[in-house]
């Protein structure tokens, strides 16, 4: 008998592109169907077959509190019961909006919309309208959601104009973005030069987190600061991963970093489909209505949204959740760090707070190029290892795992445990 996973999967695929609703989930390249998911809670994650698995995906980031928490719930249920969408403005948008700008000081005022991506594009367009520019700077690896702009990643040579990653983007469109090697502050400072003046913005994540997890090195982000500054243009953080996961400002409070925008998505929810982007008063103001950039929403700010991400905000504050996350995660990698040098294993390992990624190279990772170094058969014996002992990492190399406050140390030992049967086999 074909399991009920995948018989839903045969008949998803009949009619849904892939068979499933976002590309990542289809588990390309590691030789396994994806699994339908029957229920969720805490660390674990329950498939339609029976089959019980810890999770590190956390919904891509945003079940910071494990999954179906109670306060969350209850705080979608208590607001449900009054009505689930109005279109008209409600007072918990006040509450979200003040809270957001209490805790990240560089976002003066904020909108909310419906996912990360969303964000990501009213960020460009205002930068755009602000600055009266188009071009835009990012880095190769960081990815911002499928806005046309930001598909686009360089080929060789550091000033290569971009070429879009997916089809239907118009390559007009595609060649005012310029994207750079993460950590090489000497191609910015080149496309500032050889692009005088024109540039609008440059956006990256802080810390990136969709191409395996790498770091900022040195001073690089206060000379992004700089050079923005210096040449007129805007400063945008992509926090959508980073958000309300790594402190309560997200990685411009661990950077002690001042974006002129950022935006936010995954953790702000709650679960549910939730995204915002803020900034300094001025460039906010430009927005319609008070302002030329438009922009809109017929569900933002939605209640049940802005009433899931409120209690779990208030949650994480409340048992000061970056802190017990930060002790289980430097109790996972020590463990983890111990296991590889056990073993051997020609792995690198990198974490920050409750963000992880393990890269099966031996050399170090500091942007796209030395990312695809990782070895991918590797990686998808690891993955379907660890997937048939009942722990579920990303299905994909170029992805970070996420602890949440419900993984217990017991599950972390388990975990670990599988980890190292699944690197010998
Ligand atoms: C997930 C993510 C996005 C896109 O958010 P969606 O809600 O999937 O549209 C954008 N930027 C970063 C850094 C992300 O991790």
């Amino acid at each position: 008998m074909p399991t009920l996973s995948s018989q839903l999967f045969a008949r998803a695929l009949n009619r849904i592109p892939g068979g499933v609703n976002s590309p990542v989930r289809v588990f390309r390249g590691l030789d396994r169907e994806p699994f339908f998911i029957d229920r969720a809670e805490g660390a674990r994650i329950w498939d339609v077959d029976g089959n019980e698995y810890i999770d590190y995906v956390g919904s891509w980031g945003p079940a910071i509190l494990g999954h179906a928490p109670r306060v969350v719930i209850a705080a979608i249920r208590e607001t449900a019961a009054r009505g689930v969408s109005f279109g008209i403005p409600n007072p918990l948008e006040v509450e979200m909006a003040e809270l957001i700008c209490q805790w990240v000081p560089s976002i003066e005022k904020v909108r909310m919309v419906n996912s990360g991506t969303e964000a990501t594009m009213s960020c460009i367009r205002l930068a755009r309208g602000f600055t009266g520019r188009d071009k835009i700077i990012k880095f190769d690896g960081c990815y911002h959601g499928h806005v046309d702009a930001l598909l686009v990643q360089a080929g060789s040579g550091a000033l290569t104009h971009g070429r879009a990653d997916s089809a239907g983007v118009p390559a007009d469109f595609a060649a005012l973005t310029i994207s750079l090697p993460f950590n090489d502050i000497e191609a910015v400072r080149a496309a500032f030069r050889e692009n005088a003046k024109t540039i609008a913005a440059v956006i990256l994540e802080p810390i990136p987190a969709n191409a395996g997890l790498y770091f900022p090195r040195g001073n690089f982000l206060e000379l992004l600061r700089e050079e923005c500054t210096r040449n007129g243009a805007l400063l945008i953080f992509d926090e959508v991963m980073t958000g309300f996961r790594l402190a309560r400002g997200g990685a411009q409070e661990l950077y002690g970093a001042r974006p002129d925008l950022t935006a936010l998505g995954k953790v702000i929810g709650g679960g549910l489909p939730v995204g915002a982007f803020g900034g300094r008063a001025e460039i906010m103001q430009q927005l319609s209505p008070e302002g030329p950039v438009y922009q809109a929403g017929t569900l933002s700010g939605n209640p049940l949204a802005m009433a899931a991400g409120l209690a779990q905000l208030r949650e994480l504050e409340r048992i000061d959740g970056w802190k017990l996350l930060e002790t289980a995660g430097a109790r996972f990698e020590e463990a983890a760090r111990a296991t590889l040098r056990d073993l051997n294993a020609p792995c690198t390992f990198h974490r920050v707070g409750s963000m992880f990624c393990l890269f099966f190279t031996p050399d170090a990772v500091i942007d796209l190029a030395t990312a695809k170094r990782s070895d991918i058969k590797k990686f998808a014996t690891f993955f379907r290892g660890c997937l048939d002992r009942g722990v579920y990492f990303a299905p994909s190399q170029f992805e970070s795992g996420f602890l949440s406050i419900a993984h217990q140390d017991s599950d972390l030992d388990a975990t670990l445990r599988v980890m190292r049967q699944s690197l010998t086999l």
